[in-house]
């Protein structure tokens, strides 16, 4: 049994004939650059996800830096953003010369504490950088309403989210990376919507932030050879472009598909709740599942990952160590929350096995590795 954290050959052998003459396309035509399928794929990904303006960029980490740059900071000003995420979010925030406000998680959903939130703004803060982690969003309504009492900017990092849907308490319905005045995604080949190498998109319904965002990304041009501002280069590819055109129209029945995973698991860990804390699902977000991640209760998470790993069912813990403690930001100009939260979940997170192309016989194999090591553990409780 050959089990994986992610399944990219398999997803590919189903959509090869599309995939493979969608990139064709661009070999014959030499479009490498700002080609036909850059600008078919934009637009079919602003159509899905409900916004005026999808900019393409060369990954995840650029189109968070570029959503800040276009919004004219000053060295020193502050930015928000959770702790409890990938070094990419709170990197760019450090690259510009900000200066990084961490604040607290919620324990059950994971993403950003709303409390820790409003203590954390001061006189200097401009902006918050709420992450979607692990597939569903954080609680946009009340961060929305917090930003705008205090005339904050609200870019999304949904590279983790994208396809997630946003419940607000009106009932209205808005795609995750369409609520704040920007959404950044990335489209790693691990991602929900993956390519076949780098590439990245920012989100706006601001058509002056939009302009902006264009042409910091494309070296600060407003015509060609006229530079405006510093900018930087940053251009999502033909190739990848033509990949992602096929995956999109695949993106919501692979997020089923991660949604059936997360289900099954669920159901397995039934019996081990004193052990196990399965993933909460808000009830204003729908989670895609870009990761299952797990709370353990008392049983040592490294001999678990060696129980499973033994019979070579892979996990991974999403992220061992938060940015506050990360060696480069140690000593960087920064605010701190009390990030207790934060700091427990590091020592009990750990994600499973989760991708569009499990079957029954994998999931089976999976619960079968897991089931019998919990046993262990709740005859030793007992
Ligand atoms: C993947 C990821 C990014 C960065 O994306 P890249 O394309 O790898 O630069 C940023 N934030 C989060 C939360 C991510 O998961």
């Amino acid at each position: 049994m050959n089990i994986e954290l992610v399944d990219l050959k398999n997803q590919y052998k189903k959509i090869k004939s599309e995939v493979d003459e969608s990139i064709m396309d661009i070999l014959s035509n030499a479009t490498f650059i700002n080609g036909p399928k850059v600008k078919s794929f934009t637009a079919n990904l602003a159509k899905y996800l409900n916004v005026k303006h999808v900019i393409p960029v060369a990954n995840g980490t650029d189109a968070l830096q570029i959503a800040l740059m276009a919004l004219d900071l000053k060295p020193g000003d502050e930015v928000i953003t959770p702790s409890f995420t990938y070094i990419a979010t709170a990197e760019v925030i450090a690259l510009l010369k900000l200066k990084p406000v961490f604040v607290d998680v919620e324990l059950d959903t994971f993403t950003i504490n709303c409390n820790s939130l409003k203590r954390m703004i001061s006189d200097k803060t401009k902006a918050i950088i709420p992450v979607h982690l692990y597939g569903q969003c954080a609680n946009m309504e009340d961060i929305m309403a917090i930003a705008q009492k205090n005339n904050l900017k609200v870019v999304e990092d949904t590279a983790q989210a994208i396809g997630s849907d946003y419940t607000f308490s009106n009932g209205e319905k808005s795609k995750a990376g369409t609520i704040g005045d920007i959404g950044c995604t990335s489209f790693f080949p691990s991602k929900n919507l993956g390519c076949y190498g780098d590439g990245g998109a920012i989100f706006t319904n601001n058509d002056d932030l939009a302009a902006k965002i264009k042409m910091i990304a494309n070296h600060g041009q407003s015509k060609r050879y006229y530079h405006d501002v510093i900018g930087v280069n940053s251009r999502l590819d033909s190739i990848q472009a033509a990949v992602l055109d096929v995956k999109l129209k695949h993106l919501d029945s692979y997020c089923q598909e991660r949604q059936k995973v997360a289900k099954f698991y669920n159901e397995l860990f039934k019996p081990f709740s004193d052990l196990i804390e399965t993933p909460s699902e808000a009830s204003f977000s729908t989670h895609v599942y870009h990761q299952y991640t797990i709370k353990l209760k008392g049983i040592d998470r490294e001999e678990f990952q060696n129980a499973l790993s033994a019979k070579k069912v892979p996990s991974n813990i999403y992220y061992p160590l938060p940015i506050h403690l990360q060696k480069g930001f140690l000593n960087l100009d920064r605010r701190l929350d009390n990030l207790e939260n934060t700091e427990k979940l590091m020592k009990s997170v750990l994600s499973l096995p989760i991708h569009t192309e499990m079957d029954d016989e994998q999931l089976n194999y999976i619960k079968e590795a897991i089931v019998s090591y919990l046993k262990t553990q709740k005859s030793l409780v007992k």
